[in-house]
């Protein structure tokens, strides 16, 4: 097993008797074979592995290196200080387009420009603010025009995308910008048979045709995020921004499970259990007492809380496997460390708790943790804290030479 200092979270050597609380296993060979599944499933278009969030909590640049590894030529970020920070790391704009496309107002535009990464321009506000930083610094930029096709989130109204292009076709032909992408977002492709995903199908078809009869010719036309990339072949277009299914984790938990797709969980949580004791029937448990053992029975402390990012709602529901069984989070989860009721077992000190991980061995996956707590493995896995070390299995990329950054 190999460890990488990449993320800039801790890291905790694969040694006999390490001392650690909990740590993260991020197996970078799971997500090569996930993106190179999503390739195969989908065929001809290109790849973006969405890295947005510290690759949804699993490391950005590992995962990122990982993932073009595997194939994928794109990556996505929301915030510019991602993209900039894959650039430093040395993810060259030879090695990688990347796409940022969460932008506010006094946003490092030059910055973005000088380090090569694609902007998404939503509105008539941010292609201002971008044509003035091309102006000033001389570096043509890379846009994607977004199309709000029914999101209701970010992207460009239907009255206001004619002005948009019009705009971004005169820049063009100053030369102040290339029109590298036309693109939108869906709002329910995790539910199939949801009326909104044809209608945004039919939008998005409606946006590019208006763009493209105005002479606009972008080089990737992309819709589709993982659940429309693993269930709307006619959403693929040329480019696919799978996030969740990365990191092997189903977005359609109602249609199929990660094994249903050719996919495998990337991160498993595990923490060591800080004490075993026997407590007496009736004795409340952690704040509020909201849970009371039911008789004489054994506790076990696990030393991860909701600073890590362990769900407050996870209070009374949430799963765990230790030395075989699975256990429930007795009582409330605090800051810090939760408790589960051993129902009289002694397991030693020390000994492992499984939260979440592919559930190959019988244990929970993020998934159990999303139906325990009423969210989604998104936010399960997400939300894990930079308190948690991260460690990092399955050949791990070496970092990139500087060269290919700018900046
Ligand atoms: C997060 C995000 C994605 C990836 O979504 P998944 O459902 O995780 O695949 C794709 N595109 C945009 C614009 C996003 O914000």
């Amino acid at each position: 097993m190999t460890t990488a200092n990449t993320t800039g979270a801790a890291t905790t050597a694969d040694a006999p008797g390490r001392h650690h609380r909990a740590e993260a296993t991020i197996d970078l060979a799971a997500l090569r074979a996930n993106v190179a599944a999503l390739r195969e499933r989908t065929g001809g278009p290109a790849v973006m592995a969405v890295v947005k969030a510290d690759a949804y909590g699993h490391g950005a640049l590992p995962c990122a290196l990982a993932a073009l590894e595997a194939g994928a030529t794109w990556l996505g970020t929301a915030t510019p200080e991602e993209a900039l920070a894959l650039r430093a790391a040395g993810i060259g704009p030879d090695r990688a387009r990347i796409l940022c496309w969460l932008w506010t107002p006094g946003a490092p535009w030059e910055q973005a420009l000088r380090a090569g990464v694609d902007i998404s321009v939503s509105g008539r506000w941010a292609l201002d603010e971008l044509l003035a930083a091309v102006r000033a610094c001389g570096v043509p930029a890379r846009v994607h025009l977004k199309a709000d096709t029914g999101l209701g989130r970010n992207g460009c109204q239907p009255h206001d995308w004619p002005d948009l292009v019009a705009a971004v076709l005169r820049a063009e032909a100053e030369g102040l910008l290339t029109a590298a992408g036309v693109w939108s977002h869906f709002a329910a492709a995790d539910e199939p048979g949801h009326p909104s995903i044809q209608a945004q199908l039919d939008g998005f078809a409606a946006a590019l045709a208006y763009a493209e009869g105005a002479g606009l010719r972008p080089e990737v036309r992309h819709l589709a995020n993982s659940p429309a990339t693993l269930l709307l072949p006619q959403a693929h277009y040329d480019l696919v921004r799978p996030g969740l299914a990365t990191y092997g984790l189903s977005p359609v938990p109602e249609v199929g499970g990660p094994a249903d797709f050719g996919l495998r969980p990337v991160m498993s949580l595990t923490a060591r259990l800080a004490l075993v004791k026997e407590v007496p029937g009736g004795h409340g448990v952690s704040y509020g007492h909201h849970y009371t053992t039911p008789g004489a029975t054994t506790l076990g402390l696990v030393p991860l809380g909701y600073a890590d990012g362990i769900p407050r709602h996870a209070s009374n529901t949430g799963p765990v496997q230790i030395a075989g069984k699975w256990r429930t989070v007795a009582g409330r989860v605090a800051m810090d460390q939760f408790v589960v009721d051993l129902g009289g077992d002694t397991p030693r000190v020390g000994e492992d708790v499984l939260l979440f991980g592919t559930g190959e061995q019988g244990e929970p996956t993020a998934e159990d943790w999303a139906r325990a707590c009423g969210t989604v493995s998104y936010e399960i896995v997400t939300r894990i804290g930079g308190r948690v070390p991260r460690r990092y299995v399955g050949a791990v990329p070496g970092a990139p030479s500087a060269g290919g950054a700018t900046a």
